[in-house]
């Protein structure tokens, strides 16, 4: 139920969702105590100073059925819809669904509009931004991998609900599609950071070296990330 991962430090299995949990220990906490980030989904635990890794995950296994049930019942965000705002490369746009031809998506200085059918819209949305979002990660994987000299099998796109990227021990690169509504140099990075991990499976002062290599102000883009800014984004769902 709960495993060590190569590149984040625990996750557990709640309803069929991997989901991450970040451990913080706490000098003042008198017991462990569990609960599950608004914004991501994500699980906390606080353990007391003292406390066992062992102890951590077997109280984390005894309260899976409470997590899973808290977390079904938390509020589910709003769907993209027409008329709606969205994130683009950082910046905020207004989506239009016109309902007529041209099928093309164009983007213009406050509005995108999505042509063709209405009902069609939010899909082909989805499939745009995915699409834009692995020409963008792409394009700063493979300027890091020059940089750090490694190279990576291949880049997934994927819909995680509460990571931004993996990199498996296979070098395959793994990122959310939501880095395209991120800043530019936020997606580049995350692209960074897993990249990193084809030298470094670890959050090692090593690797972290091999981070600002490629991007010398990682710090600012790693909070943006942490901020309300950048967990809001997590939020975004299609349908
Ligand atoms: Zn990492």
């Amino acid at each position: 139920m709960l495993k060590l991962r190569a590149s984040e430090p625990e996750s557990v299995l709640l309803a069929g969702e991997e989901v991450p949990v970040r451990i913080r220990r706490s000098a003042t906490a008198k017991r462990m105590i569990l609960r599950i980030c608004d914004a991501t989904g994500d699980v906390k635990l606080t353990l007391p100073k003292r406390a066992s890794l062992r102890a951590a995950h077997r109280f984390l296994a005894e309260n899976t059925g409470w997590l899973a049930k808290t977390r079904a019942a938390m509020p589910q965000p709003e769907a993209v819809a027409d008329g709606q705002n969205l994130m683009y490369r950082g910046r905020l746009f207004r989506l239009a669904f016109s309902g007529m031809p041209p099928r093309k998506i164009t983007v213009d200085e406050m509005i995108i509009t999505v042509g063709g059918p209405r009902d069609l819209a939010a899909t082909r949305l989805l499939g745009w931004l995915k699409k834009e979002a692995r020409h963008h990660l792409t394009a700063s994987a493979d300027r890091h991998a020059q940089t750090l000299g490694v190279s990576y099998s291949r880049i997934g796109i994927g819909d995680m609900k509460s990571r931004w990227g993996s990199c498996s021990s296979a070098r395959t690169l793994k990122f959310n599609w939501r880095l395209i509504m991120a800043p530019e140099d936020v997606l580049d990075y995350v692209a960074a950071h897993e990249v990193a991990h084809l030298l470094e499976m670890n959050h090692s002062p090593r690797f972290w070296a091999h981070v600002l290599t490629c991007c010398p102000e990682f710090d600012r883009q790693r909070k943006w990330l942490k901020s309300a800014s950048g967990q809001s984004l997590m939020k975004v769902r299609f349908g």
